[in-house]
């Protein structure tokens, strides 16, 4: 059985992979997306499917994830999660931005 200790570490290398990953592939992308200490991230929460990624590569804390009941009463789901910025927390990085699979998230001015 996984303890909580390798899970904390199997997250922190999945971090790290996909930290390489972003690196390598996204130079490009990155110098069209605004960001710096004057912009902060701002999540388009129709957009967000609540998948966590941004939080795995954001290294200031500046993600969390809170419950949105569905839209719809027939969807039998119990939980369904989106993601929210803190606006004090955010450094304007953009690693964010180009981890999310759906586009929700963007870059504004402060
Ligand atoms: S821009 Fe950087 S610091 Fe701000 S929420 Fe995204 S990953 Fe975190
Ligand atoms: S990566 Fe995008 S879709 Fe996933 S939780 Fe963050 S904002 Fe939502």
């Amino acid at each position: 059985m996984t303890t909580p200790q390798e899970l904390a570490e199997r997250r922190a290398e999945e971090a790290a992979r996909i930290r390489r990953s972003l690196d390598a592939s996204h130079e490009a992308r990155e110098k069209g997306i605004k960001g710096g200490e004057d912009t902060v991230a701002f999540v388009h929460e129709n957009l967000c499917i609540g998948c966590d990624q941004c939080m795995i590569v954001c290294d200031d804390d500046a993600i969390e994830l809170y419950d949105k009941p569905l839209a719809s009463p027939i969807m039998d789901i119990e939980v369904n999660k989106k993601a929210k910025i803190l606006r004090d927390p955010c450094t304007g990085c953009r690693l964010c931005v180009l981890a999310c699979p759906t586009d929700a998230i963007v870059m504004l001015d402060r």
